[in-house]
């Protein structure tokens, strides 16, 4: 039998962004076990975004497959505009896109890492934000956004990824305000911010053993696996989280 969404909740797909690797693809999945339709934005490996909609048809979900980069906002518009056509009133919006920018010591990160990654990780989620509000406003859907943050903005990341700690505060700040502004509406925004994840993240920043080398400071001794973070956004997404907004969870083993 197919899955359905839980009672209580507004129908309407999932827009997840980056939901062809890591955290996204297993919230993808996680959240197609729960009975949504999703749709899956990547911006560049479009075989890993059509394995994640392969899997989630197998589940017997719908998976709208749109490459666009979070980072320009002519991309999110389209990406937006190509969601309502094809998979109509959105229910939610995970903001999960983000990239760190090569790791180190903040005296050697240019302004263009910066730059692109505050474009990524900041403007492209609140601008997802933007276009969603107006998906669930124009379908009357009590929706809801959740934001992937990161411990990072508690930490500050010194010698690691400072700017990137700054984007995530930000964002928290984001999912305060946002929050208290449409609550109104009956629009829930949220943010859950990860610990260490085993996701292909660490790699591109040049160091694919860092979540070994922060497993020592874990409490639980141990990075988190993708699902484990999926199944915290999943829960802050569904009417089981129906009293919570404009705060960020964390997802961090103890951190
Ligand atoms: P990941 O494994 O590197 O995957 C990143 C995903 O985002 C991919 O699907 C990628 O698409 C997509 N993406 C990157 N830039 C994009 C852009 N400009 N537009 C659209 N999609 C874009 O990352 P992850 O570790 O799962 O991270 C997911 C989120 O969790 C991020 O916000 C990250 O900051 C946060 N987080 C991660 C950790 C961790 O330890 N992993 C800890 C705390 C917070 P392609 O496949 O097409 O490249």
């Amino acid at each position: 039998m197919e899955n359905q969404p839980s009672r209580g909740a507004s129908p309407g797909a999932v827009l997840i962004t980056g939901a062809s690797r890591g955290i996204g693809a297993a919230t993808a999945l996680t959240l197609a076990r729960a009975g949504r339709d999703i749709v899956v934005n990547y911006v560049r490996d479009a075989r890993a975004a059509e394995a994640v909609a392969g899997d989630i048809r197998t589940l017997g979900r719908k998976a709208y497959i749109i490459q666009a980069d979070v980072g320009r906002p002519e991309e999110v518009q389209r990406l937006f505009e190509q969601a309502e056509a094809e998979a109509g009133a959105l229910y939610g919006l995970v903001n999960n896109a983000g990239i760190t920018g090569p790791i180190g010591p903040f005296s050697r990160t240019t302004d263009d890492t910066i730059e692109q990654v505050f474009r990524t990780n900041v403007l492209g989620a609140m601008q997802c934000a933007r276009e969603a509000l107006a998906n669930f406003q124009r379908h009357g859907t009590r929706g809801v956004i959740v934001n992937v943050s990161s411990v990072a903005a508690r930490t500050g990341s010194p010698e690691v990824y400072v700017h990137y700690a700054a984007s995530k505060a930000a964002l928290d700040a984001f999912t305060l305000g946002l929050a208290r502004e449409v609550a109104a509406q009956g629009i829930r925004v949220c943010g859950l911010a990860p610990g260490s994840t085993l996701t292909d993240i660490h790699a591109a920043g040049g160091e694919p053993d860092r979540p070994a080398r922060a497993a020592l400071r874990i409490p639980l001794g141990r990075p988190a696996e993708p699902n484990e973070v999926a199944e915290a956004i999943a829960w802050l997404l569904s009417p089981a989280a129906s009293y919570i907004t404009g705060t960020t969870v964390a997802c961090a083993g103890g951190l």
